[in-house]
């Protein structure tokens, strides 16, 4: 018996790093995984490695960012399974374009991937979780919104999603519904693809900032994913997760300093 047997999942962004290994984590543990990704063929490639492992799952092309997108999906998945138990809104995007050269289409972007589209697809997955008197949503935010770490744009959306997340906790808490956030430090994904690039060391480098002396893979977020999807968390609602290696504990360089 899976932590999250036939309960019917919805993960955004799981063609892809951390959206895909919450959603092969889920399929592990026996969940109906409806992975979906910007691009159909993503989003169905995560799908058939949990069907090849012996997991259920479908894919579905959705942009998050597009009003009715996720509502349509949402409606297809409970037209096919009943319900829809669990929400993780894991897509997004990163701009370090510093603030000054930070033009009102890139802010705008940001904004809507990282905050709006999570707003759309909480707005779809309500109702259902309502009706049923359960559910529990779950969204990736980031340790950038929770202090000032640059990437201003998309950080200020990963901050509203704070908020937002307790706003969703305490309207909806009476009804069954949980909702929590988990802020990620350094995760080892394709999202930093283009700065390894430039700067090939950069997880080394920034490991050394870590308490724990490592970045994240993917596998450490989805395992506090299944933990705040599954009854295990059941009395948890409205919380921040750092998933973050103890980056957000404490000035750790600045304690060096002093005893060095
Ligand atoms: P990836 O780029 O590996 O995965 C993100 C996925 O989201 C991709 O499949 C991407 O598609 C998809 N996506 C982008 N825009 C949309 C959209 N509008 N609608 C639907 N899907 C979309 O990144 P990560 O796995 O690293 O990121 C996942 C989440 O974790 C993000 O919210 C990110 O901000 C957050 N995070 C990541 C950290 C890290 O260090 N990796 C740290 C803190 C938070 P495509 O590839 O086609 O663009």
């Amino acid at each position: 018996m899976g932590r999250i047997e036939d309960r019917v999942a919805l993960v955004t962004g799981a063609g892809s790093g951390i959206g895909e290994a919450v959603a092969l984590r889920f399929g592990e543990e026996g969940a109906v995984v409806i992975a979906t990704d910007l691009h159909a063929d993503t989003a169905e490639r995560t799908a058939r490695r949990i069907r090849d492992a012996g997991g259920r799952a479908e894919g579905h092309a959705l942009d998050v960012t597009q009003e009715g997108a996720a509502a349509a999906v949402v409606t297809a998945v409970t037209a096919d399974h009943g319900t829809l138990d669990i929400l993780v809104n894991n897509a997004g995007a990163g701009s370090d374009t510093p603030p000054l050269e930070l033009d009102l289409a890139t802010w705008d972007r940001m904004l809507r991937t990282n905050l709006t589209g999570h707003f759309l697809c909480i707005q779809a997955a309500l109702p259902p979780m309502i009706a049923a008197g359960r559910g529990s949503i779950i969204s990736i935010g980031s340790v950038n919104g929770l202090t000032g770490l640059g990437e201003e744009s998309y950080s200020a959306a990963k901050a509203g999603l704070v908020n937002l997340t307790q706003n969703i906790a305490i309207r909806f808490g009476e009804q069954g519904v949980r909702a929590n956030l988990i802020a990620p430090g350094t995760i080892r994904t394709p999202i930093w693809a283009q700065r390894i690039a430039e700067r090939p060391d950069a997880f080394d480098r920034l490991a050394g900032w870590y308490p724990l002396r490592r970045v994240g893979e993917p596998a450490d977020v989805a395992d506090a994913a299944l933990f705040l999807a599954s009854d295990e968390s059941r009395w948890i609602t409205g919380v921040v997760l750092p998933v973050d290696g103890g980056l957000t504990a404490g000035l750790g360089r600045m304690i060096a300093d002093l005893s060095g």
